[in-house]
């Protein structure tokens, strides 16, 4: 992969760290840019719409997961890579649960986070060549996945979390086959550290509240007892 037109975002404070990281991206041919703020980030992601952002917790005015959020809710899906301080379990579960890809501890490596540069942008050229899927009929539930919104015939629109319509994606990309829960937490949370396959369970379940009329009897999301779940669709 030829990484000459590849755009990163740097969103951090601290100028030493600014320097090392945009001479070493530099250096292995990514166009970078840099925001020192957040609000700053924000104008840089909309003018530019970067391939990867490397973001910075701490930061002065608009934190890092307010960045986050802010750029998942406009609905850009590039890989976020989080930096912080500290190495607090809390802000990780945090910073994934908002959307971010991936987290990595100061003191870092630059080779490290090189490495995870790479294997990020990897997967999401993997994402951008599937052609998407915007629209899927669960009778009687209409899904659209552009929009993030569920018609319900009970519920009306319901709306869906950017998680949920990854989730979608990927489940309607491999419909009809048994999908593990380790499989989910690789693809659709992108986790590189061990964690709790409950959380899929729990989104699962949010999942079936909207996309199943009779979410305890599910008739497309099922449960495959010891193996995971599958999608079934005609
Ligand atoms: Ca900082």
């Amino acid at each position: 992969m030829s990484a000459e037109s590849k755009k990163i975002l740097i969103v951090e404070d601290e100028p030493s760290l600014v320097f090392t990281l945009q001479d070493t991206l530099e250096n292995e041919d990514f166009q970078v840019f840099v925001a020192k703020k957040g609000d700053k980030a924000v104008d840089i992601v909309k003018r530019e719409d970067p391939d990867l952002m490397i973001l910075d917790l701490m930061l002065p005015g608009m934190s890092g997961y307010d960045v986050c959020r802010k750029v998942r809710g406009m609905n850009y899906t590039f890989p976020i890579i989080m930096l912080t301080a500290r190495d607090q379990e809390i802000d990780k579960v945090t910073g994934l649960n908002i959307g971010a890809d991936d987290y990595i501890t100061k003191p870092f490596g630059v080779k490290e986070l090189l490495a995870r540069i790479q294997a990020r942008l990897r997967r999401s050229d993997k994402y951008s060549n599937m052609t998407p899927i915007n629209e899927v009929d669960l009778d009687p539930i209409h899904v659209d996945l552009k929009n993030a919104k569920v018609e319900h015939p009970e519920k009306g629109e319901l709306e869906l979390t950017t998680r949920e319509v990854e989730l979608v994606r990927y489940l309607v990309a491999h419909s009809n086959e048994p999908v593990s829960r380790d499989a989910l937490l690789e693809n659709v949370w992108r986790y590189e550290f061990s964690t709790n396959t409950r959380t899929v369970d729990v989104h699962i379940s949010k999942l079936r509240s909207k996309i199943e009329e009779h979410p305890d009897d599910p008739k497309y999301l099922v449960t495959l007892h010891g193996v995971g779940y599958m999608l079934k669709m005609s």
